[in-house]
């Protein structure tokens, strides 16, 4: 049967229900087979990194699973400023990191609009244009987008979260500020201007059911998205949704493994309905398995976000518990990383912007 399905052009939602319910270790080895030879076609045995700066923790959100949620008086807010955010740019250019990711909570104002604008003209200008950037700092106006498209950003991460609207009303505060439609309208807009899209939602969320994670992977495709960046949800014990997961049993190292291994198989069932486009292998992974990012790669991933974060700054950005490399620097995590990717027998693109084939597909 499994066979079968893996051996088919086209999977069905049905399909990708049977794949997503594997539990055997036979058949999911199979699955993560499947994948990665459909990764090797497609893009090869190689992996490109994202290095990820997350700059700011400041938030006018309130998501119920987010440690750094605007009603969260625990953490110790903190915004680096441009020098702080240069420096680490210039540690991702000068070790020949294709790319970053600039990475924030979520803020509309003006100032901060501006601040963006500056920072992504001045990374441009100093790489003269060498230095992939991929932006991931939530909803904003399409004008916004565009300013920041034109500054010289080209890849914008916004996750979906999750596809069942019901189940994102349960994991949002009901609101204007939280809603599904005004979502995936940016997700559009993003299009039109001609970002790079990536977006992505999180696995193992407390009430989701396989069937919503087939819907997510279908909704991919139908939003015709170039990357996807998604990973297993952690609880973060000061959050609503944290809170109650505790409450429920939900938080033992069985239901981590269960999510850790549904992250697993949702890179590598996306990888076979999507084929060439990119997929990361989040640190969430690797919060709940220390092989987590190399698994990723085996199921099918092909881009990795190594945190570069001043050290100082890295604690106080926690989406979640136990976020790994928080007492890590840039130089430790590079070797770490790059000695992780070829122990699967992959290259770094080191100096590669490493884009989504998918999306130049789409140009020609
Ligand atoms: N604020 C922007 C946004 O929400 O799009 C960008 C930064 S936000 C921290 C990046 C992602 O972190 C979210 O899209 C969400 O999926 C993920 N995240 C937040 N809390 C999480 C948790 N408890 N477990 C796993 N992922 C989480
Ligand atoms: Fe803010 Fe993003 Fe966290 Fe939501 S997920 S609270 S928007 S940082």
């Amino acid at each position: 049967m499994i066979d079968e399905i893996l051996n088919k052009e086209e999977l069905t939602k049905d399909d990708i229900i049977e794949l997503l319910s594997i539990e055997k270790e036979e058949e999911l080895n199979k699955l993560f087979e499947k994948a990665y030879s459909i990764k090797e076609k497609y893009i090869g045995r190689i992996s490109h990194y994202r290095g990820l700066i997350e700059f700011s923790n400041y938030c006018i959100k309130d998501c119920n699973y987010c440690g750094i949620r605007k009603s969260n008086s625990l953490v110790d807010r903190f915004a680096m400023n441009k020098e702080e955010i240069l420096k680490m740019a210039k540690w991702a250019f000068d070790n020949e990191y294709g790319s970053i990711t600039l990475q924030s909570g979520e803020r509309t104002d003006n100032d901060f609009v501006e601040f963006v604008t500056d920072v992504i003209k001045s990374i441009k200008e100093f790489t003269n244009g060498k230095l992939g950037m991929t932006l991931c700092m939530g909803e904003q106006t399409e004008e916004v987008y565009k300013k920041w498209f034109d500054a010289g950003g080209h890849r914008y991460l916004l996750r979906i979260e999750t596809t069942n609207q019901d189940l994102y009303k349960n994991i949002h505060p009901k609101d204007e500020l939280h809603s599904f439609n005004k979502r995936v309208e940016c997700l559009k807009s993003l299009k039109k201007i001609g970002y790079q899209v990536g977006t992505g939602v999180m696995m193992g969320i407390p009430n989701q059911t396989i069937e919503d994670l087939a819907n997510d992977i279908i909704f991919f495709k139908d939003m015709d998205i170039d990357m996807i960046g998604m990973g297993p949800y952690i609880v973060h014990k000061d959050t609503p949704i944290g809170k109650y997961a505790i409450e429920q049993g939900l938080d033992t190292d069985e239901h981590k493994k269960k999510r850790f291994l549904l992250g697993l198989k949702m890179i590598a069932v996306t990888r076979i309905f999507l084929k060439d486009v990119n997929i990361a292998a989040t640190t969430a992974l690797q919060a709940l398995d220390p092989l987590g990012r190399e698994k990723g790669i085996k199921a099918g991933a092909n881009i990795l976000m190594p945190i570069i974060t001043l050290e100082d700054y890295r604690e106080k950005y926690q989406l979640y518990d136990n976020k790994p490399c928080i007492d890590d620097n840039a130089d430790k995590c590079k070797n770490c990383l790059t000695g992780r990717v070829m122990s699967v027998g992959e290259k770094v693109g080191f100096g590669e912007f490493g884009d989504s084939k998918h999306f130049f597909k789409n140009l020609r």
